[in-house]
């Protein structure tokens, strides 16, 4: 995929301000400080287009880029925050049922975890509830450059375990360090589309 433009067009609160023009969409998942604005800064080589480390209690957003002016990449609020209250854990939990519910032109939504770790419960949860909309054949990796490359295997069982993956579903590592798995990933988001 050749990334021509890419503009957010809407930092949602409310499913009243999503995009109504039925383009396709992919949205990504994860927890807080997984590497979701990165990776979506380098997918889209763009330095600063998605904000990196954004801080626990700031508003939750469902952020829409339009990506050659053709499909949506849907930047999901993360969630694992310790510190979140109850009442924003709810309203994060509503925003994310009416979204994953309510669209028709979604195609993907992709979670992201850590290469190194277990997933966690909460991981596993989203999961969990991505594939009850049918969605989540695709996980992201991230962070891939903080482990050799010998050592991705043993990584990815773990991570295939945790979350209960099928054996056709698909993990792809990816660092926006060094800026690898990029056109990997390209490559599986454009099968969608044509599948
Ligand atoms: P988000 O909260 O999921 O959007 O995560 P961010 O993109 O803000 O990243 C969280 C932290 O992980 C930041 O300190 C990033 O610099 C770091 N990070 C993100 N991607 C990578 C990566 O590919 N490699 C390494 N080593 N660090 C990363």
């Amino acid at each position: 995929m050749k990334v021509i433009s890419s503009e957010i067009v809407m930092s949602a609160v409310s499913p009243k301000q999503y995009p109504e023009d039925g383009r396709p969409e992919i949205a990504l998942a994860g927890r807080s400080n997984v590497g979701k604005s990165s990776t979506i800064n380098t997918i889209l080589n763009r330095r600063k287009l998605a904000r990196v480390s954004s801080s626990p209690g700031k508003t939750r957003t469902i952020n829409f880029y339009l990506i050659n002016e053709e499909f949506y990449l849907v930047d999901l609020p993360g969630y694992g925050y310790a510190k979140v209250s109850k009442n924003e854990k709810a309203t994060w939990g509503k925003m994310m049922e009416t979204y994953l519910s309510s669209r028709k032109n979604l195609y993907e939504v992709v979670l992201l975890v850590d290469i190194r770790h277990e997933p966690t419960n909460d991981d596993k949860m989203m999961y969990d509830w991505i594939k009850h909309y049918g969605y989540g054949s695709i996980v992201v990796a991230t962070k891939s450059d903080k482990i050799s490359k010998g050592a991705y295997q043993k990584h990815f069982k773990v991570i295939r375990e945790k979350l209960g993956m099928s054996p056709e579903d698909k993990i792809i590592p990816i660092s926006s360090l060094k800026r690898e798995g990029i056109d990997k990933l390209w490559g599986n988001l454009e099968d969608l589309f044509m599948a």
